[in-house]
């Protein structure tokens, strides 16, 4: 992949998507693999901006069931079921135990009916799905079975636990940059680092959207790119691109987060509810305990996804009413995980909607414009299918089957992760750390041979960049050479989890610009300013933060 502005003006692409989360790919995705014409641009880097925020679980919907939304809930396995089709070597089977407590609507009696009434709705949850990936169906346990397993469950008033089955994303920033691959290798252009600024509009008369005005967050330049329908995936952005057009979705966002710890994990997720009634959750994620996912209570200004040290403060009080035994500090948390979803609003209150909100902007008399605000990042292929359905439409285009459903991702062609593991293993073990292999095939599936090749160039870059990481260098030079990412950032915190759960350390971060910068031949100035990039994003992320937080470098 390489970031090529210049394709970008050199015609009219079918289709324009702004914001490259996980819904601007899967729609640039399917809309390349289907015959269109397609250009992506991203302001920061792909998958930066709620999309690196998630929870890292592939989530089967059953809590669509307790207010009867059978639709949802099947589209979710429907979807949590693709995951494992396409990629299985992103997602991995989690356990999840939530206490139970005497209670007409969450006790046992309710917990049963809501499983049995899920085995249905799930009944094909491991068709085609790899016998690795398969998932037990949910039951009840009672309270000893449950203290016994689950230790870590609040045991006042404990009657039992509902122990169910999702995916957790192992690689999950690995996983959303593999529609990138995938959409480039369909003919999609896509470029980083380059904002829409504002809608073109036709100058012959009418309200038709024909493209954007972008500029380079690189470098000086704009450029006009030419579409005959964009479609606007920005996200917590999505009424700021049409400001210039006096319209707007009129979505409202509530603010969201996660905390990533130090703590070691087990291997079950834990639910637990707080004294507030906030479901809340342990989510083991390599091998540290995440937890989340806690969301404001009221619409908040969605340009300000800035989390204040008192919300941290907050979420944690909760978590160790949640888990008593937890005794959770400020100095636990490494990075604060956060970003805008869409509400729906009761009154003053606001609540997630757990729906995707899609505007086809023709509906106000404005021609060529779709907007789209995602819910979950589980369900984002499906909703791309139905937004490239519509876009096939109003480009007066032939109906074309969507295939990203069955067509695996980049490297996803793997169907025994332990077998992929253990042939990676007698050709290539030598010399590497032990935990490499992995790690490698969890982040490149079938493409690790990629990064071998490039390993066996040096020695040096066969060893890892830090003590407690499985990153070697040969990943570094991959993404600096393949894989569209021209910042230092963009390699430590995305392309590789080098700096997923938090600050890498500061001999690792120099190592890593010194590999990276050898590749670039950036000179001694240029990597101090792309490590002072990095150190930016980290700054107040951790216990000794400054009052603010924030997850996207400046
Ligand atoms: C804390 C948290 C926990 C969550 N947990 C889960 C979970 O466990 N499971 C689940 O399924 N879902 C979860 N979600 C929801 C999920 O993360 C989101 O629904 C999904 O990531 C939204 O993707 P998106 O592409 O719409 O938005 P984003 O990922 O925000 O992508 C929008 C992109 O547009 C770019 N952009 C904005 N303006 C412009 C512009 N003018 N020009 C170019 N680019 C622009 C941004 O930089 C950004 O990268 C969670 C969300 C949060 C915040």
């Amino acid at each position: 992949m390489t970031r090529d502005l210049d394709a970008l003006t050199g015609g009219t692409f079918d289709v324009l998507v702004v914001g490259g989360g996980i819904y601007g790919l899967t729609i640039a995705l399917d809309a390349a693999q289907r015959g269109l014409s397609v250009a992506l641009v991203e302001r920061d880097d792909f998958g930066s901006g709620a999309s690196f925020n998630h929870l890292r679980t592939i989530h089967g919907g059953l809590r669509y069931l307790q207010s009867l939304d059978v639709g949802r809930a099947r589209e979710s396995v429907r979807e949590r079921r693709t995951v494992a089709r396409i990629a299985p070597q992103s997602v991995r089977p989690l356990p999840f135990a939530v206490p139970l407590y005497r209670s007409l609507l969450r006790g046992k009696l309710a917990m049963r009916a809501g499983f049995a009434l899920d085995r249905v709705v799930s009944a094909s949850r491991n068709r085609g799905v790899p016998t690795s990936h398969r998932l037990p169906a949910g039951r009840v346990v009672s309270r000893s079975h449950a203290i016994q397993r689950f230790p870590g469950l609040r045991r006042q008033g404990l009657t039992g636990a509902a122990v169910f089955y999702d995916y957790v994303t192992t690689e999950p920033d690995r996983f959303t940059f593999s529609f990138a691959v995938a959409a480039t290798g369909h003919g999609a252009v896509l470029a980083n680092h380059v904002e829409a600024v504002a809608p073109l509009v036709d100058p012959a008369g009418g309200r038709r959207v024909i493209g954007v005005s972008a500029r380079d967050m690189l470098g000086t330049g704009t450029l006009d790119i030419a579409a005959r329908v964009v479609v606007n995936a920005t996200g917590a952005g999505v009424d700021r691109l049409l400001k210039p057009l006096n319209t707007s979705t009129g979505i409202k966002m509530l603010k969201a987060m996660n905390l990533v710890t130090r703590r070691d994990a087990g291997d079950e997720a834990l639910g637990g509810r707080s004294s507030t009634g906030r479901n809340l959750f342990l989510v083991p994620w390599r091998e540290r305990a995440v937890f989340g996912t806690w969301e404001s209570e009221r619409v908040c200004d969605p340009e300000d996804a800035a989390v204040e040290e008192r919300d941290v403060a907050a979420l944690i009080a909760e978590l160790n009413q949640a888990f008593p035994a937890l005794d959770l500090t400020l100095s636990d948390i490494t990075l604060v995980h956060r970003g805008m979803v869409p509400a729906v609003v009761h009154g003053d209150r606001a609540a997630l909607d757990g729906h995707e909100q899609v505007r086809d902007h023709a509906r106000e008399g404005i021609e060529g414009i779709v907007s789209v605000a995602g819910a979950k990042f589980t369900t984002a292929r499906a909703v791309a299918e139905r937004i490239t359905d519509t876009l096939l439409s109003k480009l007066g285009h032939a109906p074309v089957p969507c295939r990203t459903a069955t067509t695996p991702l980049p490297g996803g062609s793997v169907r025994d992760i332990g077998l992929a593991i253990a042939d990676a293993r007698r050709e290539y073990d030598e010399g590497l750390p032990t935990d490499t292999i992995p790690h490698l095939i969890a982040a490149y599936g079938s493409r690790y041979l990629d990064v071998m090749g490039i390993a066996a160039g040096r020695p040096e870059w066969r060893t890892r960049i830090a003590s407690d990481s499985p990153v070697i260098g040969a990943e570094l030079i991959l993404a600096a050479r393949k894989e569209m990412a021209p910042t230092l950032a963009d390699i430590v915190i995305r392309r590789t989890p080098l700096g997923a759960l938090g600050h890498p350390g500061d001999a690792a971060l120099a190592r890593a610009a010194a590999i990276v910068g050898a590749e670039y031949k950036w000179s001694d100035e240029r990597r101090r300013e792309e490590i002072a990039a990095v150190e930016r994003f980290y700054r107040g992320m951790s216990a000794s933060a400054r009052s603010s937080t924030s997850s996207t470098p400046a």
